[in-house]
């Protein structure tokens, strides 16, 4: 396995978006950082370390442009090398002028990541932290960023590390057998180790499952609108997005696809998806459809079931026993919507179902507020009191990689298997665990987490 390495290059980028702006940032990290950056400010001999300075910057043709320069020292920068961060005016001929001087005095493009992929290479944060700078960079909403925040100052790699710490006791238990295996007796007490064990487990156990949530939160809470065809639900649709993005008509059959959209509320994004209305359907496009409204509701961790008010309770119950022959509601919050309430004639009573329940009127706004309250408390109730939330997919298949291992333990040690065989499997599971922080690293493992960021991050 080849093991992950520092380049010793000199390298630059544009650190802010693409385009026009009012400023633009240009970096350069590694050892040649400043003697490259002086080189262009005629005007400064030297640098003071952490001060914005104001300078020219002259190229060839003369003064390209009047910047705020900023130089870290080794090993007090982002990437633990020395760094200048060059503010300019942001004309895109500038940034690329500036960019192309830099590279001719022997800096070179820095590839995506690359700062912080030095940052993790000098250790100034660790691989989660590095991963939850890009989740903070792509953070739209409170929730998401409150997760990446959380991350980035160690929240959960010290999580991580109380784990880690828990498994070397576990090993030293069990290697402190094997020193006297010739011996032929049993020094771990079993019970002991199958304690340690059951905590270990349960969070790793813990950990995993946070990660539907954790995951939902960052890239939206997918929340499916079901139902009948013309009982509302695009009409809900345009009425939470306040706007029109689904065709409201008459016509039954008329949402034959998904359609999908996003909305923060109260810092939470949910990602709505209005479906295809459920009815037997000969027609194949609507068929096809209705297939992809079940497989919407599968994926949702919110279905909101929307039926006409007046829908005696008996129907319902067999509309939505229906329902859940074709799709799994279990472990989801299943929201039962009585809509048109505005065109009721008696007052609606709820009917007695084992699901939250709603009156409203998608049309006229009628209890849409309650219905926004009710989405935000049912994530709220799900939000551990730790804040610890796996949001990473690499992540959890690292933490189920580690629990199939620790299942492996267990049964390793109530079969009495001898402690070097047991052992194999308890540091497969720290070998998985250290991957999540980067204790165990390798170049391609590095090369696919870092290629997800923007150049000059
Ligand atoms: P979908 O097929 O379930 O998406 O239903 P639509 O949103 O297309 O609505 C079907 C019809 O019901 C349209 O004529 C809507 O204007 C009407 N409608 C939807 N919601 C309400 C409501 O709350 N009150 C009333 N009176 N009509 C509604």
């Amino acid at each position: 396995m080849e093991r992950a390495t520092l380049t010793k290059d000199t390298i630059c980028a544009i650190a802010t978006p693409s385009g026009v702006g009012g400023i633009a940032v240009v970096r350069l990290s590694g050892d040649q950082a400043l003697a490259i950056a002086l080189h262009y400010m005629p005007s400064l001999s030297q640098l003071q370390e952490r001060r914005a300075t104001f300078s020219t910057f002259v190229v060839d043709e003369g003064l390209l442009d009047e910047v705020v320069v900023t130089y870290f020292c080794a090993p007090r920068s982002y990437t633990g090398e020395a760094m200048v961060e060059i503010s300019c005016h942001g004309s895109l001929y500038i940034q690329q002028r500036i960019l192309q001087a830099l590279l001719s005095q022997g800096a070179r493009m820095a590839d995506p990541g690359e700062f912080t992929r030095r940052a993790f290479l000098h250790g100034r944060l660790d691989l989660s932290q590095a991963e939850a700078v890009a989740d903070l960079i792509d953070s739209t909403n409170f929730s998401a960023h409150h997760l990446a925040v959380g991350q980035l100052r160690g929240g959960y790699s010290h999580e991580l590390k109380e784990l880690r710490d828990k498994f070397i006791e576990l090993t030293s238990l069990m290697e402190l057998e094997l020193d006297f295996s010739d011996e032929d007796v049993e020094f771990a007490d079993r019970a002991q180790l199958l304690a340690l064990l059951d905590v270990l487990e349960n969070k790793v156990t813990t950990l995993c499952n946070s990660f539907r949530l954790g995951n939902a939160i960052k890239t939206g809470m997918p929340v499916a609108i079901i139902g009948s065809p013309n009982v509302g639900k695009s009409t809900l649709l345009n009425a939470l997005l306040q706007e029109e993005r689904a065709i409201v008509s008459d016509i039954p059959g008329t949402t034959r696809d998904t359609i999908e959209d996003t909305i923060n509320l109260d810092g939470i994004a949910f990602r709505f998806v209005d479906t295809a209305g459920l009815r037997k359907s000969e027609d194949t496009i609507e068929t096809v459809g209705i297939q992809r409204s079940y497989r919407a509701a599968e994926q949702a961790q919110i279905i909101l079931y929307v039926a006409e008010a007046e829908l005696t309770s008996v129907a319902l119950q067999e509309d939505i026993n229906d329902l859940a022959t074709h799709v799994s509601l279990q472990g989801k919050q299943f929201v039962v919507l009585r809509n048109k309430i505005d065109r009721c004639e008696a007052a609606v009573s709820s009917t007695t179902l084992p699901y939250p329940q709603l009156l409203i009127s998608a049309k006229q706004g009628q209890g849409l507020e309650a219905l926004r309250q009710l989405l935000v408390e049912t994530v709220r109730c799900e939000l551990p009191t730790s804040d610890v939330l796996v949001t990473n997919i690499r992540h959890y298949e690292a933490l189920q990689q580690v629990k199939d291992a620790l299942g492996r333990v267990r049964q390793g040690i109530t079969m009495a298997l001898t402690a070097d065989l047991v052992l194999i499997d308890i540091r497969e599971a720290l070998y998985y665990l250290g991957q999540i922080t980067g204790q165990v690293t390798t170049t391609d493992l590095l090369a696919t987490i870092f290629s997800r960021f923007c150049i000059g991050k």
